[in-house]
């Protein structure tokens, strides 16, 4: 007989390494919004595999998509052209308006892509001297978890141990356009951001601040790459995140929900004038733009425009927040509500609540959420969801916070 959720956790813990700490809960299916777990019981899912599931789970498009080229072709490497790849590429472009992509599978892939585009394009265009250039990046930022990408990053346990890191990596303040300004050299090469950061706690910087920031860099000659692989994809209420501010990035990096919460697919999107700087042999991945992970976006990019998606983000995103407000109003142990679409964060006071606390109290309601740095519960609902269910799940956080 299978073996119940209890052998299943002790079995994780026992022969899984510890780099993660799941939350009680063994989850076997998965339909739209909902998950079931190993005991038959039902969750709402409200933190989407951090956007990898904004189309939900088991999307019907999707899994066609999947399963048709699955039996196909789903692999070929890029030494040769497969007819999926080159679909994908085009209607990337167009949809955003970059003349080229470069596809990789995880999210650091992508970011390491960019960072390696900018480099060389400091070396061979911004004439920056030899193994000079730098980058530049936010406190509280996360990219992702690769040596390069930690030595960005400006949480102590994610670089603990993880030592030497590469040079030429700076950061300033989130927020902060004036901490950019005064930062950048005659050798930066760019400015690596998030929309909204993430797993810095769902901040949500002030209003002009990605159009500042923009401005500044187009002054200097300073490439701004903004990494949209949790805020894009309509998460919050538009294409992109940057849109909300008109901005158009030198380079955009895509990831999670490209995928359509089956596979991992990434992508970096640039110009010519940056992605100029690679050229056959200087960089690739076995399975990057896969005729398989080819198939899954497109399908993927098809719902979402199809369906009305960004719509749904918006609209319901401004129901999330307003919820989320009156709830702060009632509840002491709130000391803050952030968002913007269907991504929102609760801040809550350390000295009456832990959001991990909250996290499994909510589990035990029926709503799986997500504490990122002990203070706050992130929501991030699929962008599939109904009025309906986003009401029920609203219901249950406010029952569970009544009572914490
Ligand atoms: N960038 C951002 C903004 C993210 O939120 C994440 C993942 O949470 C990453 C990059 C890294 O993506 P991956 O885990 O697929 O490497």
């Amino acid at each position: 007989s299978a073996p119940d959720g209890a052998t299943l956790r002790r079995w994780e813990a026992g022969f899984g390494a510890r780099n993660y700490a799941p939350l009680p809960v063994v989850l076997q299916e998965g339909r739209g919004c909902w998950l079931t777990d190993v005991y038959g019981r039902r969750y709402l899912d409200m933190m989407s595999a951090y956007s990898a599931t904004s189309f939900g789970h088991a999307h019907p498009r999707l899994l066609a998509a999947l399963t048709r080229q699955a039996s196909r072709l789903a692999v070929t490497s890029r030494a040769y052209s497969n007819d999926r790849l080159p679909l994908l590429l085009r209607r990337l472009a167009l949809l955003t308006g970059y003349d080229r992509v470069l596809p990789a599978n995880t999210g650091l892939e992508a970011v390491e892509t960019a960072l390696k585009a900018v480099r060389k394009w400091a070396y061979r265009i911004k004439g920056v001297p030899a193994d000079q250039a730098e980058i530049i990046a936010c406190e509280g930022n996360f990219h992702g978890r690769s040596i390069a990408i930690v030595g960005l990053s400006s949480e102590a346990q994610y670089r603990d141990g993880f030592g030497p890191f590469p040079a030429g990596l700076k950061r300033v303040p989130y927020g902060d356009p004036a901490a950019l300004a005064a930062a950048i050299t005659p050798n930066t090469a760019a400015f690596l951001v998030e929309a909204i950061q993430g797993e810095g706690g769902i901040i949500v910087p002030p209003s002009g601040y990605l159009a500042a920031c923009w401005a500044i860099c187009k002054r200097q000659n300073v490439l701004l790459i903004v990494d949209e692989i949790q805020t894009g994809l309509g998460r919050t209420g538009k294409l992109l995140a940057c849109q909300h501010e008109a901005v158009r990035p030198d380079g955009v990096i895509l990831g999670k929900a490209l995928g359509g919460g089956l596979l991992p697919v990434s992508a970096f999107l640039a110009d010519e004038n940056v992605m100029q700087v690679f050229t056959p042999g200087d960089h690739g991945s076995t399975f990057g733009g896969n005729p398989l992970a080819s198939s899954v976006a497109l399908a993927a990019l098809d719902v979402l425009e199809e369906e009305g998606l960004i719509e749904n983000s918006a609209r319901l995103g401004e129901l999330l927040l307003a919820q989320l407000h009156q709830l702060a109003e009632r509840s002491p142990i709130i000391r803050a509500v952030r968002g913007r679409g269907l991504f929102a964060g609760i801040e809550l006071d350390p000295q009456h609540a832990d959001a991990h606390e909250l996290a499994v109290a909510l589990l035990e309601h029926g709503v799986l959420s997500k504490d990122t740095h002990s203070t706050v519960l992130r929501l991030a609902p699929p962008l599939v969801i109904s009025e309906e269910e986003l009401l029920w799940g609203m219901t249950r956080i406010d029952e569970v916070l009544n009572n914490f």
